[in-house]
Order: C-alpha cells, then structure tokens, then sequence
C-alpha cells in the first residue's frame, strides 16, 4: 500500500488521527496492569499493517501479532522492531526464518519444539515462544487436557523459553457467554497445574476484543485486540466504549450519469426496469472492488443523500438512482462506508448486504482501491 494519492476515482480514506484517539480511549478503558497486542493481520483487516502497528506501539502495544511469515518480513521491512509474534503453525522452512528474523512462534508440540530449539541452537539464540491451548475452538493449539504435560517438556528445551501460553475464543461477543466461560474455566486449570508444575512464563492470555471487552474475568496479562482500534466492533451486542469511531472511509465520485425512460432497464440481467423517467449515477467502482454483488438492494451517499442500488452491479460498475437528488452532478463525491453530512452507511449495513460479518466486509475492500492516509504522518 502507499501514501501516493491516485488517479482513481475510487479509494479507502484511514484517519491516522482517529486512529490515535481510539488507542488512547482504549487505554484509558483498561485496567491497570493490562496489556495489550495489537493484532494487524490481513493489512489491519485492510487499513494498513504498517501505519497500525506504529500506531499501536506509540500507544504501548507490548507486541504485534500477524498471521504469516511473509507479513511479519514485510512489517520489519518498514522498520518495525517491535516483538512479533505470529499466530498458527510454521513450517520448518518458517521456522528458520523465524529464528533469523526474531519472530516470535506459537509451538504446540513437543516434535516442533525439537526442531525450533535445535535451529535456535545453531545460530545461538534462545528463542521465546508462546504455546496455544486449544480449550475449545478446535483450531491450533494443544489440547487443554493434555496441555500441561506437553509445556513441561516444551519448558526442557535450553534453547526456547515459553513467554507465554494463550487461548482463543469460539464465541466472547454474543450474549451468551456459557461456552466462553467453559473455555476460561479449561484454560484456568491449565494455568493453575502449570503453577503447581512449577513451569512460569511472563504472559498469559486469552481475549480477543470481544473478550477484552465483555469478560474481564479473562483478561490476564494481555489482551489481542484487532477490530477494536479501527474504531469496529465485532458484533452489535458486545459493550460500547464512548467516542471510539471507525477510520475508515470508502468513496468514488460519479462517474457518468444517465436518463432512462419508462420500460427500460438497468444493469446486467436486466434486474431493475424503470416505471417512469429516472436519473440514474453510475459509479466506477463493483464488486472486484469488493462492494456487494447485489441487485436493487444497498445505498450509497450523494450530496449527504442516500441514493438506492438499482439493478444488478457489475465487477467495475454500480448505478444507482439520483432522481430525487437533481443537485448530483459527474464527479460529485460518493460515500460507499462512512459518513457524509448526518447520513452514514456503516460495516454492519455492507456486511449485512454480504450476508457476513464485520470483520469480512472489513477485509473486503480489495487492494485495487488505493489507501488514503489522512491525518498526522507516523514516523
Ligand atoms: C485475529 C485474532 C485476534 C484479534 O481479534 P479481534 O476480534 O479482531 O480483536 C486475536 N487473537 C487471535 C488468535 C486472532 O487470530
């Protein structure tokens, strides 16, 4: 991604400022003594890894966490020094790189633990890891009946030292919490025979921001937090925190715009035909720019003005009516997600029209639309 404005009439705006007043307000909603790892994979659910990251350790972040090896290099490619650790399971050929480049690993098994201490013992380092327990996701990790055995020989290894030992959530932002709390409640006896073991590691944790933000029974050393600082919030129950907004802004401008008589039709499989006389906007932007594929059915805001999709859109291109807006005019600029005057068009809205989630309507915004960093330059 790049700060180099484009020529496209279509793009994602991030409010760097907006950015920093969300870590500030998250902060100051933590308790004292709470951590916190800023999660950025996935470009920071397609806001940017790198202006993220930097953000985030400005603000105190005790490490970044991503979900490949190639993320991580392209982190420290932009100078970014901090901890990192990433997040499933590597490859021997990963493993190596993670050894030369510092990354800190997830190990899980006492084969990979073998492996890893052997590769840090030839270039002489002693490598931190984290070890996951699976307590119910049934993803990575090892299982929480059989995890205190497999950390106490993972502790043997001379050439790792466990930093710290996690779990993850199936479910910490619903209402329902029964399967959160049986989680915790797995992920706590672990930790209690690991403290009678004897094995002790600096960081326990387990919440993600659902969990940062409804279980604080869970919160441990650190909390990852992902979606909440773009100014998101993983579901439509979970608990607010005042003045924290998203930073993301989608827009094009009105690319042509076009008058359609009664009996004719719009788009693609001929979804829409118009009843009576209608002023139609076409936008330059589709579905390979990751707006909905949908047929008369999403908004769009003009001249602060919401105008409704009418017929089918296409891979570059979505019309919709301006009838009732006779003051839009081509090159007027278009809000796709976010706000324009009172009006707002938020990721709930595009994620409900996908028929997804927050976080996928997020990272969904394809790389073919150029970001626009607004606010402050990090250094
Ligand atoms: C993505 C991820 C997170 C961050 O989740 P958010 O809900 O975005 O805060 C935390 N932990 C793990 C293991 C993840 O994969």
């Amino acid at each position: 991604m790049n700060n180099l404005a484009s020529e496209r009439p279509a793009w994602v705006e991030i409010d760097l400022d907006q950015l920093r007043t969300n870590f500030d307000i998250i902060r100051r909603d933590m308790p004292a003594g709470l951590g916190f790892v800023s999660v950025v994979k996935d470009e920071a659910y397609g806001h940017g890894m790198v202006q993220v990251a930097r953000t985030a350790l400005q603000f105190g972040a005790t490490a970044i966490a991503l979900a490949t090896v190639d993320e991580a290099l392209q982190l420290r490619q932009n100078q970014v020094y901090a901890p990192i650790l990433v997040f499933g399971e590597r490859t021997e050929e990963e493993l190596e790189i993670c050894v030369t480049q510092n990354f800190t690993c997830f190990i899980n098994d006492r084969r990979k633990a073998e492996k890893l201490s052997r590769l840090a013992k030839s270039a002489g380092k002693r490598m931190p890891i984290h070890v996951e327990v699976d307590t119910g996701l049934s993803r990575y990790g090892v299982k929480w009946s059989e995890a205190p055995a497999v950390i106490v020989s993972i502790a043997g290894k001379k050439h790792l030292h466990i930093e710290g030992v996690m779990s993850h959530f199936a479910m910490s932002d619903e209402l329902d919490k029964t399967f959160a709390l049986q989680q915790l409640e797995r992920f706590r006896q672990v930790m209690a025979d690991l403290q009678e073991l004897g094995i002790e590691f600096k960081y326990r944790h387990m919440c993600n921001t659902g969990g940062f933000l409804d279980l604080p029974q869970a919160h441990f050393d650190l909390v990852r937090i992902g979606i909440l600082p773009l100014g998101v919030y993983p579901s439509q129950v979970c608990r607010r925190i005042r003045g924290l907004l998203p930073i993301m802004t989608v827009k094009t401008k009105i690319a042509a715009i076009t008058e359609i008589e009664a009996g004719d039709y719009i788009g693609y499989g001929m979804r829409y035909q118009a009843a009576e006389r209608r002023r139609i906007a076409v936008l330059p932007v589709g579905y390979g720019d990751g707006f909905p594929r949908v047929r008369n059915q999403g908004e769009v805001l003009i001249c602060d003005k919401r105008a409704p999709v009418v017929g089918g859109n296409a891979m570059d291109a979505t019309m919709v009516d301006v009838t009732d807006i006779p003051q839009a005019q081509v090159w007027n600029e278009v809000v796709l997600m976010g706000k324009q005057g009172d009006e707002e068009i938020d990721v709930h809205e595009i994620a409900r029209l996908q028929g997804t989630v927050s976080y996928h309507a997020l990272t969904g915004w394809r790389s073919r639309l150029p970001r626009i960093y607004l606010g402050e330059a990090q250094s």
